[in-house]
C-alpha cells in the first residue's frame, strides 16, 4: 500500500507551505489508505451562532504543529498508518438537506474503501449525514457523543433537521444502535425536564457532567467501554463538551464543563474500541481569538488518529 504521511518538518519548517491536517497530502480522490481527514465546512444548522463553516479551516492551520510520535498512547502514527486530508464535502450554504444529500455522498467513496473518515465540523447537524453514509456501509453502529447538549429534540421552529435534532433523527433512521450508544458531558440548562427524558425513551445511556464529576474520568471511561462492548462505534465529539474557559469558540458554549486534559484523558480511554469514523463539530474561529479552541479540537482529532494507529500497533 502505498503510504500518505506529512511532509517531514525537520526538513520544510511546518509554517511552510499550504494547511492540510498535521501537513498530510492532499489527495481528493479516495485512496486507499488507513484514515482521511474531512472537512465539512456547513454552519447554517445552528440554532444561535454561526460561524463553524470556518472550522476545518482553523483546525487545519493550528494541526501543522502536531508530530508523529504520541507519548500519551506511546504510538507513533505513521508507523503503522497511511492517511491523507480528502478535502471538504460539497455543501450547500443556507440548505440542509441538499448538503444532507451531498455529505452522505461525498463520504460514501472512502466509507467504501474501509477508510476510517476524521471528519472536521461545521455545525453538529452534519453529523446525521455522516451516520447515513456510515449506516449504509457498517449498519447501525454504537454512538459515543461527548457533549453538553442530548442534541434529541424534535424539532425546532417546526424545522426537523439541525444541530439541535440530529440524534433523534438517527435512532428514528435506524443508523445508531442505542442499546450500545452514550452520551456524556451532559450539562447545562434545559428547556423542560422531559428534554432529559427523551434520549433515555429513545434507548440512550446519557452521563451527566455532575455524574462525571462525581465518578471522575476513569469511571467514566468504564462506563463507555462497558456501554459500547465489541459493537462498531462512531465518535461525535461536539468541543462545547469542554469548559467554555478551554474552548470558548464554539457556537453554544457552557460552563461546568471539563478542562483539556480531562478531554484527552476521555478520549484516549476509548483505545481497544471498534471505532469506524469520528468527527469533532462546532469550533467557531471568529470567537476563538486565542485559537486556543482549535489548538483543542486538533489535539482530539490527532489524539483519534492516535487511536486508529494504536489499534493497528496492538494488531500487529
Ligand atoms: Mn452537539
Ligand atoms: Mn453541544
Amino acid at each position: 500500500m502505498k503510504k500518505y504521511k506529512p511532509i517531514d518538518s525537520l526538513e520544510s519548517p511546518r509554517f511552510c507551505g499550504i494547511r492540510t491536517f498535521m501537513r498530510l497530502p492532499h489527495v481528493p480522490t479516495a485512496e486507499e489508505a488507513d484514515f482521511a481527514v474531512i472537512g465539512v465546512p456547513f454552519d447554517t444548522g445552528v440554532t444561535f451562532r454561526v460561524g463553524a463553516r470556518f472550522g476545518p479551516e482553523a483546525i487545519r492551520s493550528i494541526s501543522v504543529l502536531s508530530k508523529p510520535h504520541n507519548i500519551a498512547l506511546d504510538v507513533n502514527i505513521f508507523d503503522y498508518c497511511s492517511g491523507y486530508d480528502y478535502g471538504d464535502l460539497p455543501i450547500v450554504p443556507g440548505f440542509i438537506e441538499d448538503s444532507y444529500e451531498k455529505i452522505e455522498k461525498g463520504l460514501s467513496p472512502i466509507l467504501d474503501k474501509g477508510i476510517i473518515p476524521v471528519l472536521l465540523g461545521g455545525d453538529h447537524s452534519i453529523t446525521l449525514a455522516e451516520l447515513r453514509a456510515v449506516a449504509n456501509t457498517h449498519g447501525p453502529v454504537a454512538l459515543i457523543q461527548f457533549d453538553s447538549h442530548t442534541d434529541t429534540m424534535d424539532s425546532y421552529f417546526g424545522r426537523r433537521y439541525n444541530h439541535g435534532t440530529p440524534f433523534k433523527r438517527a435512532v428514528e433512521e435506524g443508523l445508531i444502535d442505542p442499546e450500545h450508544s452514550i452520551q456524556v458531558g451532559i450539562r447545562g440548562s434545559v428547556y423542560s425536564k422531559d428534554d432529559l427524558i427523551v434520549p433515555k425513551e429513545l434507548g440512550l445511556e446519557i452521563v451527566t457532567a455532575v455524574e462525571i464529576q462525581q465518578i471522575g474520568i476513569p469511571a467514566l471511561i468504564q462506563r463507555i467501554q462497558d456501554r459500547v462492548k465489541n459493537a462498531n462505534a462512531f465518535v461525535s465529539f461536539d468541543i462545547d463538551f469542554v469548559d467554555a474557559a478551554y474552548a470558548p469558540g464554539t457556537g453554544t458554549p457552557e460552563v461546568g464543563g471539563f478542562t483539556s486534559v480531562e478531554t484527552l484523558q476521555a478520549v484516549r480511554g476509548l483505545a481497544g474500541l471498534s471505532l469506524i469514523g469520528f468527527d469533532i463539530v462546532e469550533v467557531l474561529p471568529a470567537h476563538d481569538p486565542t485559537h486556543v479552541t482549535a489548538i483543542l479540537a486538533s489535539a482530539v482529532a490527532y489524539e483519534f488518529i492516535s487511536l486508529i494507529a494504536l489499534k493497528k500497533k496492538m494488531q500487529a
